[in-house]
């Protein structure tokens, strides 16, 4: 009888758990397996603000895919995915076209802009390997530009982070300890670098505890963030953001660096391929199939669904997209081996915790709520445990973070 194929599409957080769990249960005879990714490595995106602000190298945010498949089993395809077509079960790839039988999507998601004019074309956003590094470079290159002229700009001496949501505060965490560092370098006055955050909503980190929201925004001010909050970004132009508080009160904010973090939405593949998708995520059927396709399972940023206790979508993280995919695999092995029933996703919340640079933090893990170094701390562990979930203890020692002090 012909195996069946399994086809995952990506290998981020969700696809490289469903691999590695699938390679682990099932055998050589059983299914054959495909991993399709656009890179030969995987990144960590919950670490790529730390490699947009440069505090850490790129190369410590990425690993090979092919270190951690088991080439025995999975057989990994660089390449990128252009088309999910569900009416005759095959996958259109930039290179080629694969059928499957069964199909995982987990593509990660996309910055959502909200229709917001200039933001494509000037904005720097933190998104994946390359524009973390570009976004690092450039602010290198305004330091290193601004002693360099006769007249002096001090908007390359300023940036402006759009948001100030998890991915703005972290991102904002490490650009003020290394604001410092690239002052000394380049010979800079630090009182002359302005780093600023906009926001519309009448708080930072909207929906979190608002005594940890008041301790990261007071750590970030002291160490010199200017915080705009309850403003909207409503333009982006070569020269900066325009922002607006309420309806008139318009204001140009110029600036040589300006970062859009403020949201992101599912992989638009998502949509084009025909599901019915809401900002590019699909509503899953608890067992995580696509609605109408017992054979498509869609997982983490491209998936969404409902916490009953509040009737609000769970937020797309890494830590749902982990836990959805180790359910998933389990799925894909009932039905590959035709026996059992699939099993129902319950997100098990271990709790939340955002950076404030590698030294500072806020969290709250299993309902306690932590700040400062503790905080920091328990941030390298949640780190260091999605390497060792997918990689083992190997991975960890090679990629792990130890500066715990
Ligand atoms: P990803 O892990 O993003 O993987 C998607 C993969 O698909 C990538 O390898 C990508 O290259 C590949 N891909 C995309 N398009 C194509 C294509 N067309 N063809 C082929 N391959 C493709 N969550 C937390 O739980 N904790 C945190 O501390 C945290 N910190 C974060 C910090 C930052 C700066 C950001 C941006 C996000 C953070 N998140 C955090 C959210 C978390 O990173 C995402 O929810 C998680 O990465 C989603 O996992 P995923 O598997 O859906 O997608
Ligand atoms: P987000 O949606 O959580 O936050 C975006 C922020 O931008 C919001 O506060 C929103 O009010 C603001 N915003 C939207 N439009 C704006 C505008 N026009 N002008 C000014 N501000 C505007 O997005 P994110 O921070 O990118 O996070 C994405 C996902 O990743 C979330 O689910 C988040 O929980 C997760 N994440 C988690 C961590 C962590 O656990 N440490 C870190 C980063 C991201």
């Amino acid at each position: 009888m012909k195996k069946p194929n399994i086809v995952i599409l990506g290998a981020g957080y969700g696809g490289l758990m469903v691999a590695t769990r699938l390679q682990k249960q099932l055998g050589v005879n059983e299914a054959e397996i495909f991993l399709v990714n656009k890179n030969d490595y995987h990144y960590e995106t919950t670490w790529l603000h730390e490699a947009s602000a440069g505090t850490l190298h790129h190369d410590k945010v990425r690993y090979d895919v092919a270190s951690v498949i088991d080439k025995n089993k999975v057989t990994f395809i660089q390449d990128t995915v252009q088309k999910i077509s569900t009416a005759d079960k095959k996958v259109v790839l930039e290179g080629q076209e694969l059928s499957y039988d069964y199909l995982v999507v987990a593509l990660g998601a996309e910055p959502e802009t909200f229709g917001i004019k200039g933001l494509h074309e000037y904005a720097f956003m933190i998104s994946n390997v390359n524009s973390a590094r570009q976004l690092r470079e450039h602010i290198e290159y305004q330091f290193a530009t601004y002693n360099n002229e006769a007249e002096k700009d001090d908007t390359r001496l300023r940036i402006v982070v759009g948001g100030a949501g998890f991915t703005g505060i972290e991102f904002l965490g490490e650009l003020a300890n290394r604001v410092p560092d690239l002052c000394k370098e380049y010979d800079i006055d630090y009182h002359k670098v302005k780093i600023i955050c906009v926001e519309a909503a009448p708080t930072a980190l909207p929906g979190f505890d608002p005594e940890l929201v008041d301790y990261a925004v007071s750590h970030l001010e002291r160490k010199g963030v200017e915080f705009k909050i309850g403003t909207a970004i409503k333009e982006c132009t070569p020269d900066g953001f325009i922002v607006a508080k309420g309806e008139n009160d318009v204001e140009e904010i110029k600036a040589k660096t300006v970062v859009w973090a403020a949201g992101v939405r599912g992989n638009s593949i998502v949509e084009e391929s025909g599901f019915e998708a809401m900002r590019g995520r699909v509503k899953v059927e608890k067992t995580l199939s696509a609605p109408g396709h017992n054979d498509v399972f869609i997982i983490g940023d491209c998936a969404l669904m409902i916490n009953e206790e509040i009737n609000r979508p769970y937020p797309p993280t890494a830590q749902i997209s982990m836990q959805q995919g180790e359910l998933c695999a389990n799925n894909l092995v009932t039905l590959v081996r035709g026996k059992g029933n699939l099993q129902e996703f319950k997100f098990d919340d271990k709790g939340t915790v955002c950076s404030l640079g590698h030294d500072d933090g806020v969290g709250v893990v299993f309902g306690k709520k932590i700040t400062g170094s503790k905080a920091a701390f328990m941030k390298k562990v949640v780190d260091n445990r999605a390497l060792f979930m997918i990689g083992g203890p190997g991975l960890v020692l090679k990629k792990g973070k130890f500066n715990f002090f």
